[in-house]
């Protein structure tokens, strides 16, 4: 029997029931495609309800803020993925009428849409027969032809897309490229493969010549930066007894692009909490307001992000409420239910679990 009769064999007795797989709606299938890059399928089912819930269509993702998606997309990371796709949605409204892609070649057009997603939709929605060629489907290939290609590189990419591109099934394109992903992220797993159970196991060439611990061929890993963030939680209690305090917005294009944070000062070190008021963003700040209380020790937490670790300082810093109106010219004043619609990072809602 063919592979890829073998393989959607498998995948009708095997395959992961998912929400997603129950539709063949193009924009189901490009927003779960998008969810889902870098993500668990277990963490990213909750996003799907949320998201598909919110925003059904591509005329209610066009239509909603940046900040409400934003916050749907909070704690996901990989934020330029949430921008992109709302990006992408207005412009489909506006230069398409709405009317989504229907092809490959259209899909690899949209802003965030990138030769494996352009793939999947196609292929799902649209009966296409490209492959589509993620993680695990490299990883399934590799052992299973003995390809010692860098999947990173151009003349991996083009070995790898020739012998996926001879694989695929022509009838069935959408569930083999859903086959293979599956395939690789249950049985022909990155660490310990089920080989022993595999249907491919008699042919499978890294299976047989003893070098699935070596393949695929990774690219060598980008050694990871240390940044110093110093955030600072300036808070007073207002008449009512009601906590007030400040936030900014991330412009820059830079981690966490939109997302909302505490005022914050980047250090090329640590610092410690008597040298803070040397900072020149703090004397910019507190010139106005020199009264104030720093409480007991900041906060330490370190985040990692995929080739970055930021090692984060909570100072918490008790102002008198009159001076509040010096921090306006530069932040933005909030209580914790305001704050609480915003979209921000997992550094910051880390912060606001402990306190
Ligand atoms: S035999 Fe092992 S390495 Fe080969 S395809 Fe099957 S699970 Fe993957």
């Amino acid at each position: 029997m063919h592979f890829s009769s073998r393989l959607l064999q498998w995948y009708a007795q095997n395959g992961r029931t998912l929400p997603w797989r129950q539709t063949r709606d193009p924009y189901i299938v490009w927003v779960t495609e998008i969810l889902l890059q870098q993500t668990r399928v277990d963490q990213g089912m909750e996003y799907f309800y949320r998201f598909t819930e919110a925003f059904p269509n591509v005329a209610s993702l066009a239509a909603a803020p940046l900040d409400e998606v934003l916050r749907l997309w909070q704690g996901l990371g990989y934020y330029s993925r949430a921008r992109n796709l709302h990006q992408a949605a207005r412009d489909i409204m506006e230069q398409r009428n709405g009317k989504l892609p229907e092809s490959y070649k259209e899909w690899l057009k949209v802003k965030g849409v990138g030769p494996y997603t352009a793939a999947a939709i196609s292929s799902i929605a649209f009966n296409e027969p490209v492959a589509a060629l993620d993680g695990n489907v490299y990883r399934v290939l590799a052992r299973l032809f003995a390809i010692d290609e860098r999947i990173d590189t151009g003349r991996g990419k083009k070995v790898f897309d020739e012998v996926a591109s001879e694989l695929i099934d022509q009838n069935d394109p959408g569930g083999f490229n859903q086959a293979m992903m599956d395939f690789g992220a249950t049985v022909c797993k990155p660490a310990a493969p089920l080989c022993r159970e595999c249907i491919f196991n008699r042919e499978c060439l890294a299976f047989l010549n003893q070098q699935v611990e070596k393949l695929p061929v990774k690219k060598p890993r980008k050694a990871s930066r240390i940044r110093h963030f110093n955030y600072f939680y300036i808070f007073f209690e207002n008449q009512d007894g009601r906590r007030l305090f400040f936030v900014n917005q991330r412009k820059d294009d830079d981690i966490w692009k939109n997302l909302y944070e505490l005022p914050l000062i980047e250090t090329s070190g640590e610092i410690k909490p008597e040298a803070v008021g040397n900072l020149p963003e703090w004397k910019e700040w507190f010139a106005g307001s020199p009264d104030f209380v720093m409480q007991g020790s900041p906060f330490f937490f370190r985040h990692l992000l995929t080739h970055q670790s930021i090692h984060a300082r909570f100072f918490q810093i008790k102002i008198k409420p009159e001076n509040a109106v010096n921090f306006t010219l530069f932040f933005q004043m909030v209580d914790h239910k305001r704050f609480e619609k915003m979209p921000k990072s997992k550094l910051t809602l880390s912060f606001l679990y402990k306190i």
